[in-house]
């Protein structure tokens, strides 16, 4: 029996072995390492700097007060209080969807969601680099998991007319992509997978986990800035991203809907949110598509065209190094020169494209994006060539 000192011996070997970051501070433009100075943190998906947001951390307390801190049990047994339907209603409001349904997590939401929705003879088609969530969902599914290359619609178009000669007629066909990708940051083609899976009869999921709160009209994602998310089956995303908290959703029809709340076992058999939570969720959520949302959006979006004169899909900007050692070695000199921007490996993203993912916020200054240029400048004069 291999034991667990040689496993990871082994992933030490390969330059994969993870081990956590400790942080003394909260979350924020800067942080500081267990023991260590202030970094600037370049590394976080708190896009509009929500996660220690003053008005947020008011309300936090306020509902506390006001809900009490736990649920209790499940949705299905009495979890179900009223700020989880507040919540649900204010979502399915904001995203102009008949109804919503909220998850403890997004990976639990991709899960629930997936099996959910799919069974054995179903088929699910998924973008390659579709987040691990969206992927275990589908195994967890035991429907037939096909995949395409990523973004590309030819090949998507293949898989699409094998799921339609080799479904039975009552199958499933589910297509599945991110709206933007968590480790590229660059935009899935929604119209023309939209206008593909409507020819061919599939549904479609797509995972807004890096668009919501940032992009579209009142941050409601990529598929409303595109005006394609009434052709979107399924949307769903995360609150522990753009919205600084944590929590996973989905918005669809209202029999989509019910379907779920009898199917996806991630929702049925875990207890529900903390309702404190659900109402700090529905107030960030308010925040997110006000004025103040609205601002925040306008920082962000300063911030990464003062990064960069080249048009930014989305908040990420990955810089791909290849190899885990040198991508490892690029993060720690950055450390070293006060800036947090972790190395990316395999398995999170393909093998031999190790990276920095340097990702921003409305939280970061003009001097906080210069130093990152500055830094970024003298290490690309130490790369070897
Ligand atoms: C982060 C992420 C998730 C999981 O969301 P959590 O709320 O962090 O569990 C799902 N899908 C994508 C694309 C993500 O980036």
């Amino acid at each position: 029996m291999r034991s667990p000192g040689e496993e990871l011996a082994d992933l030490a070997g390969k330059g994969l072995k993870r081990s956590l970051r400790h942080l003394d501070s909260p979350q924020g433009r800067s942080v500081v390492l267990h023991g260590g100075a202030p970094l600037l943190n370049f590394s976080s998906n708190d896009y509009l700097g929500l996660a220690n947001d003053e008005e947020l951390k008011a309300s936090y307390a306020a509902n506390i007060q006001r809900h009490g801190v736990g649920s209790g049990a499940s949705r299905l047994v009495c979890g179900t209080l009223d700020p989880h339907l507040k919540l649900e209603e204010s979502l399915a409001a904001l995203k102009n969807t008949e109804a919503a349904l909220t998850f403890s997590t997004g990976f639990a939401t991709a899960t629930g969601v997936i099996s959910g929705l799919c069974r054995k003879g179903d088929i699910v088609i998924a973008d390659k680099l579709s987040h691990a969530s969206l992927i275990d969902g589908a195994r967890l599914s035991e429907a037939t998991l096909r995949v395409f290359a990523h973004n590309d619609i030819n090949q998507l178009e293949q898989r699409l007319r094998w799921a339609r000669e080799n479904a039975d007629e009552s199958a499933r066909i589910l297509v599945i992509t991110e709206s933007i990708f968590s480790m590229d940051g660059d935009r899935a083609p929604l119209a023309d997978i939209i206008e593909l899976k409507e020819r061919y009869g599939a549904l479609l999921l797509v995972d807004e986990a890096h668009a919501f709160g940032i992009i579209g009209p009142q941050g409601r994602g990529l598929g409303s800035e595109t005006g394609l998310d009434h052709r979107i089956d399924l949307q769903m995303g995360t609150f522990s991203k753009a919205a600084g908290l944590s929590g996973g959703y989905v918005c669809a029809s209202r029999s989509w809907i019910d379907l779920l709340i009898n199917r996806a076992r991630s929702f049925i058999y875990s207890t529900a949110p903390s309702p404190a939570l659900a109402a700090t969720i529905t107030d960030a959520l308010a925040l997110i598509a006000g004025g103040r949302g609205d601002e925040l959006r306008r920082a962000l979006w300063a911030r990464l065209a003062q990064f960069s004169s080249e048009a930014q899909a989305s908040a990420i900007v990955p810089l791909v190094i290849g190899e885990n050692e040198a991508a490892l070695a690029a993060s720690r000199r950055l450390q070293e020169n006060g800036l947090l921007v972790p190395a990316i490996r395999y398995p999170t993203v393909p093998p031999g494209t190790a990276r920095l993912r340097i990702t921003f916020s409305a939280a970061h200054t003009e001097e906080d994006v210069m130093a990152l240029k500055g830094a970024l400048g003298e290490l690309n004069e130490n790369l070897p060539s």
